[in-house]
């Protein structure tokens, strides 16, 4: 089976204590209809923690700012983690999804456009969204077009936000300690979206990064 593949030994360790599972991701096509598990009563309870993705693959073609597509559809160079000064962040926190758009400039065809400061991840079936790193919770709420927001600090500087989100865990609240891959909500459409999808940025110094291309590169600590 394809369980253990890309499964980074420094990644691993990372989130050593976090019981992160390493699922292959679906093909382009299979994936914006894939079945997350579906919401129910108490269903914090027994949610399962974050799959370690391996691939990411984009939801079309017609995104403007998702940069190079693999053959398959996958998006270029992903690897699992995100590494920060925080330590090691999962770069899609996603149960299942596929990239809608990416970090950076959106362009549009009439030739207007403007900055997207985060990538969607998107499933119209939702899912559960987790906490990308062990952190402490600044936010947990709505945030106007933001919708329901989770907030993570990781500490040295790290945060990840969540947006959009369906419901948030009713466990949390702010100034409590999230575990890596622990689930904090469920994808939604909350506030200014038009399709049900995580809105998902990192920070880093107080600067917004590409989660897709922020920290690529393993160091040899963490
Ligand atoms: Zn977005």
């Amino acid at each position: 089976m394809l369980r253990n593949f890309a499964l980074g030994v420094l990644g691993a360790s990372a989130l050593a204590g976090c019981a992160v599972t390493n699922t292959p991701y679906p093909r382009v096509g299979d994936v914006y209809g894939a079945a997350p598990t579906p919401a129910g009563p108490n269903i914090y309870t027994n949610a399962p923690r974050a799959p370690l993705h391996s691939e990411l693959f984009a939801c079309g073609n017609w995104g403007s700012n998702i940069g190079e597509i693999g053959s398959r559809g996958e998006t270029t160079l992903y690897t699992p983690y995100i590494y920060t000064p925080a330590g090691a962040l999962l770069r899609n926190p996603t149960e299942v999804a596929c990239l809608s758009s990416g970090f950076g400039w959106r362009g549009t065809a009439s030739g207007g456009g403007r900055l997207h400061n985060g990538l969607d991840l998107a499933n119209r079936e939702g899912g559960f969204i987790y906490a990308a790193g062990e952190g402490r919770i600044t936010e947990a709420g709505p945030r106007g077009g933001y919708g329901n927001v989770v907030e993570i600090d990781h500490g040295r500087n790290v945060r990840t936000l969540y947006a959009h989100l369906d419901d948030i865990n009713p466990s949390l609240r702010r100034g409590a300690h999230v575990e890596a891959g622990e689930p904090i909500g469920r994808m939604g459409m909350t506030g200014n979206a038009t399709g049900v999808h995580l809105h998902y940025e990192v920070s880093v110094d107080g600067l917004l990064v590409d989660p897709l291309q922020y920290g690529r590169e393993a160091p040899a600590i963490f």
